[in-house]
């Protein structure tokens, strides 16, 4: 690493030692820019990394709610609004018990990056709480985002921030979230909040949009490394939620035979290929574990989540897609996979490989699509949800699935253009990472010192 961003990522250490996950994302980013740095040494002179290492600003507020046997319970609430450079804060709620300012922060700063990629006149933030939706019934939830969104709408709108749904968050919570917000402002401003139900205000193909993107972008990755297609290959996939579902989805459209899913609790191994609909009545219907599915498959393997090490990692497959969360994918899980012959990584979930996973993989030639990239695709459609709103108007299913299907070609493009530019072969990390740098930083140097 050159001097000068040595000296940032120091100070970042330094001044946020306490807040992990933020460093890595950090670390990760700033350890690919250094050919980009070098070229543009007047970028030390008006500090450019040390402003895109701060957030904007960050708003932390309490969030009180009464549970069904009538206690009051305080939780805590964030929005990082970490970059308004090229649009309206954009970026998801999370709603989980991890949910703290480090995790906030990281989420917020890979966002100005994906934001980026996608071409689309958007920035970047995020926010949510540490309260867990998990077993709570209707009416906590609504009470709760109801209070939640009593503080947050002071600081939101379609021109200035504009939520979404994250972990924990879906259509449910964004309704009450959204009702709770025209009750209060007294106007209905559509555009405030993305991933809105078909019913006020959502777009069509929003909800299969990160799923079916991240598929697209392997497509077009696999078909850049020797015209390999999805088809009659094996694919593991973490998570069994928004993500992971319409990845799903689209990798068994393709004519890929997904194997595993998995929940937090464990992993569910399918060598007929999983039963998508099943696993749809479960989590997404049901709400219930992901083991249920042996009841009505009971040939099915479940492989219980004991350690840091998730099982599914353990299953041998060609591809594998981490949809579920951060640091889902360590060392270890890096050396099975790359042992079981994995020929690609798609990171669906934001940062789900640590750093040396990944630098493990691309050590060991695996193909890695990385977060910021490959899952766009959602904020992608949340911005053509926007688009949609402020022309009063929907277009159909095919319309946005095609306009997310050139999208997502584009960013891969922008990826390859970049690590090719910088002698990086098909390091798509790193292009990733240098292609909506070099679209910050223009931005930034235009905006003045701000
Ligand atoms: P959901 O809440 O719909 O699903 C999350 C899934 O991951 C669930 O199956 C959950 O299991 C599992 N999971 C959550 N936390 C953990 C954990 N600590 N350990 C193991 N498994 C866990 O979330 P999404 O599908 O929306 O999001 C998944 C990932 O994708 C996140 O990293 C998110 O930031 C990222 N992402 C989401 C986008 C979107 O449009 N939704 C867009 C871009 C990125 P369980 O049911 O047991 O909790």
């Amino acid at each position: 690493m050159n001097n000068y961003l040595e000296k940032v990522l120091t100070d970042v250490k330094n001044k946020n030692s306490h807040e992990i996950e933020y460093i890595q994302a950090v670390d990760e980013v700033l350890s690919t820019l250094e050919p980009v740095i070098n070229k543009h040494p007047e970028y030390e002179k008006i500090a450019l990394l040390e402003r895109m290492v701060e957030p904007e600003r960050i708003i932390s507020f309490r969030v009180p709610y009464i549970n069904d046997e009538g206690q009051t319970i305080v939780h805590r609430g964030y929005r990082v609004q970490y970059s308004s450079l090229i649009g309206p804060y954009k970026g998801g709620l999370r709603f989980h018990p991890s949910v703290n300012q480090s995790i906030m922060k990281f989420l917020g700063f890979e966002q100005i990056f994906k934001n980026a990629l996608t071409g689309l006149p958007i920035g970047g933030g995020k926010g949510g709480s540490d309260f867990d939706p998990k077993g709570k019934s209707d009416g906590e939830i609504m009470r709760f985002c109801q209070s939640f969104m009593t503080e947050l709408q002071r600081h939101i709108g379609q021109d200035v921030d504009v939520p979404a749904g994250d972990i924990g968050v879906g259509e449910r919570e964004i309704g009450y979230l959204f009702g709770q917000f025209k009750r209060i402002r007294d106007a209905y401003e559509g555009g405030v909040l993305t991933g809105k139900g078909l019913s006020y205000g959502g777009s069509l193909a929003r909800k299969e949009a990160t799923g079916f993107g991240l598929i697209y972008f392997m497509r077009e990755m696999l078909i850049a490394n020797g015209n390999q297609s999805l088809k009659g290959k094996t694919v593991t996939i973490s998570g069994a939620g928004n993500v992971a579902i319409y990845a799903c989805q689209k990798a068994q459209e393709y004519g890929a035979n997904v194997v595993a899913m998995s929940d937090s609790k464990g992993c569910i191994y399918d060598p007929n290929g999983i039963d998508l609909d099943l696993i749809k009545q479960i989590k997404e219907v049901e709400r219930g574990r992901i083991f249920e599915y042996k009841n009505k498959h009971p040939e099915a393997q479940y492989f219980e989540c004991t350690g840091e090490d998730s099982p599914i990692w353990n299953i041998k497959t060609d591809i594998a897609l981490p949809c579920a969360t951060q640091n889902e994918v360590n060392l270890n899980s890096a050396k099975k996979l790359v042992e079981n012959g994995v020929i690609a990584v798609g990171e669906g979930a934001n940062m789900p490989c640590t750093k040396e996973a990944t630098e493990y993989f691309l050590e060991h030639n695996v193909l890695v699509a990385p977060a910021k990239a490959a899952n766009a695709g959602g904020v992608a459609t949340s911005a053509i949800e926007m688009s949609q709103n402020s022309m009063r108007y929907y277009f159909t299913f095919e319309e946005v699935d095609k306009k997310l299907n050139d999208i997502m070609v584009n960013i891969f493009k922008s990826c390859q253009d970049a690590a090719e530019h910088y002698n990086l072969g098909n390091n798509y990390v790193a292009g990733a990472n240098i292609a909506a740098f070099r679209k910050l930083a223009k931005a930034m140097k235009a905006q003045g010192i701000v």
